[in-house]
């Protein structure tokens, strides 16, 4: 194995289940911070603060630094305050996109925006969706925290972000520019926040569709970790394959001897 220095993890699947820890994250964490490695946290969740999703983690025994987590928010309020300065935006979210956008200091408004910003958000009534539509139809350009179609819960799953972003779109007639996994905007963040270097850096996760196209997308090395949502024998059928393929973590730690 490569001596990767830049570690991105996957949260959900891939270091902890629902609120579970994963033990085989765990200690391959613990193995990497103890060689001095420092891991980052990459997730599509734009409903989390980076100081929630830090609490999170801490309570499960994982030591880290806040500001290497990378939300889709977080992302998504760089590559505005990047791509499109100054200009205002209307939010469809919660705290974890309005604290992000706030600290990238993007002046929000209630209506008539340059930009229409939607997350997650789980309380989204008809009105505020009303609302959007009629901006984007007015010019506002649209950009979504992420377009995963659904989410897996306990007793089936539940409509993610992208079927809300989808929805939009239809009624409008505007397509998004999405930020989250598998586009590589999240990990081209993380790059040039704290400088890395791109040859060194590797994704890992368990969702082929997000985590490993991410990677592949961005020109870094995957593994793919069969702990979540796509089983081993599907991501071994894909064209693009991950670099790396485990069962869980701890193998991970075996192509370090
Ligand atoms: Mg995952």
């Amino acid at each position: 194995m490569k001596n990767y220095t830049s570690y991105c993890f996957d949260l959900d699947g891939t270091v902890y289940r629902g609120s579970t820890v994963i033990p085989e994250a765990r200690e391959f964490i613990h193995f990497l911070r103890a060689q001095g490695i420092r891991p980052f946290y990459v997730t599509n969740n734009a409903k989390m603060t980076q100081q929630q999703i830090y609490e999170k983690l801490s309570g499960m025994g994982i030591e880290l630094e806040r500001d290497h987590i990378m939300t889709s928010a977080i992302a998504t309020a760089k590559y505005i305050a990047k791509y499109y300065p100054n200009e205002t935006a209307f939010i469809i979210g919660e705290t974890g996109l309005y604290e992000a956008l706030e600290q990238e200091g993007i002046p929000i408004v209630e209506d008539h925006a340059q930009l229409v910003v939607q997350g997650l958000d789980t309380t989204l009534n008809y009105e505020k969706m009303e609302l959007a539509g009629y901006q984007l139809q007015n010019g506002a350009k649209f950009i979504a925290t992420n377009g995963d179609l659904k989410i897996p819960k306990e007793r089936g799953f539940v409509p993610g972000n992208g079927s809300l972003v989808r929805l939009l779109a239809e009624v409008s007639n505007v397509e998004p520019i999405s930020i989250g996994k598998p586009e590589p905007h999240m990990l081209a963040a993380l790059q040039e926040t704290f400088q890395l270097e791109k040859s060194r850096m590797i994704m890992i996760g368990d969702n082929y569709e997000t985590d490993i196209l991410a990677g592949i997308h961005f020109g870094i090395d995957t593994c793919h970790v069969n702990t979540g949502v796509s089983p081993t024998e599907q991501v071994r059928m894909q064209k693009l394959k991950p670099t790396y393929y485990v069962q869980t973590l701890e193998e991970l730690k075996n192509f370090f001897e």
